[in-house]
């Protein structure tokens, strides 16, 4: 019941956000993030017509894959790996996804495109950006995102969708519009090198109404759906 409620909250609150930005609703995507809640969170969100999912950690996301397979084959789901991913993790990740969203290396992206079964549609990729400077180890630095893009494009079994980021927290909306702002540009910027991407992946549970008035076109929420997660399980 609870996780019915809060998803149906977080798409008037997407609504909400877009029509304020002039945007269609129904051009945001809303990504659930199921990291660290189990197959019945999962099916319970699923049951309320929530199809795309979000995992971080790669032996979970496996494990509730399965888990949510065996109490309901019948469900279709979208499985978005949003972690960051180790080169000796590739294959995995290849298999059992339709979308990475933190790819910031070629060498994982070349390990992702050689690995994808062909019987599978290409793999979705978001590049993710370090839009914080140096407070932030992950994600290609803007300066080299053009060269890290051109690569990726050209690999035959993955399809570059956009750009993703993980902003530092910062509480009040101009500061959080920002990290958005950059990356809606540099999305211009390879657009403009003749890499058309149709994805801004950003904007979590508290920073997802700037994020959705800077152009996000998936936001990722967790918390706001699933409630507060508890690590030590
Ligand atoms: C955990 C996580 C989220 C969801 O964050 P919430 O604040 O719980 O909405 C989104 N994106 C990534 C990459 C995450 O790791």
């Amino acid at each position: 019941m609870a996780i019915s409620n809060n998803l149906q909250e977080v798409r008037a609150l997407i609504d909400r956000a877009a029509r304020e930005a002039g945007r269609e609703p129904a051009s945001v995507s809303l990504l659930a993030v199921s990291k660290t809640f189990g197959p019945e969170a999962v099916v319970e969100a699923a049951e309320a017509g929530q199809r795309a999912f979000g995992e971080n950690y790669l032996q979970e996301a496996l494990e509730k894959q399965q888990a949510v397979q065996a109490l309901r084959p019948d469900l279709a789901l979208d499985w978005h790996f949003i972690g960051p991913i180790q080169s000796n993790k590739t294959r995995p990740v290849a298999e059992h996804f339709a979308w990475a969203h933190a790819v910031d290396r070629e060498k994982i992206a070349r390990r992702l495109s050689e690995q994808r079964p062909a019987d599978l549609p290409p793999l979705n990729i978001c590049l993710q950006v370090n839009v914080s400077g140096e407070a932030s180890k992950s994600g290609v630095a803007p300066g080299e995102l053009p060269v890290l893009a051109q690569a990726v494009a050209g690999l035959p079994k993955l399809r570059l969708r956009g750009l993703m980021a993980i902003p530092e927290p910062a509480d009040d909306p101009e500061a959080q519009r920002k990290p958005f702002v950059l990356l809606r540009e540099l999305q211009q910027q390879l657009a403009a090198i003749g890499i058309a991407t149709d994805t801004l992946s950003m904007g979590m549970s508290s920073d997802m109404q700037a994020a959705i008035a800077e152009g996000a076109t998936i936001v990722r929420i967790g918390t706001a759906i699933f409630g507060k997660r508890d690590y030590s399980r």
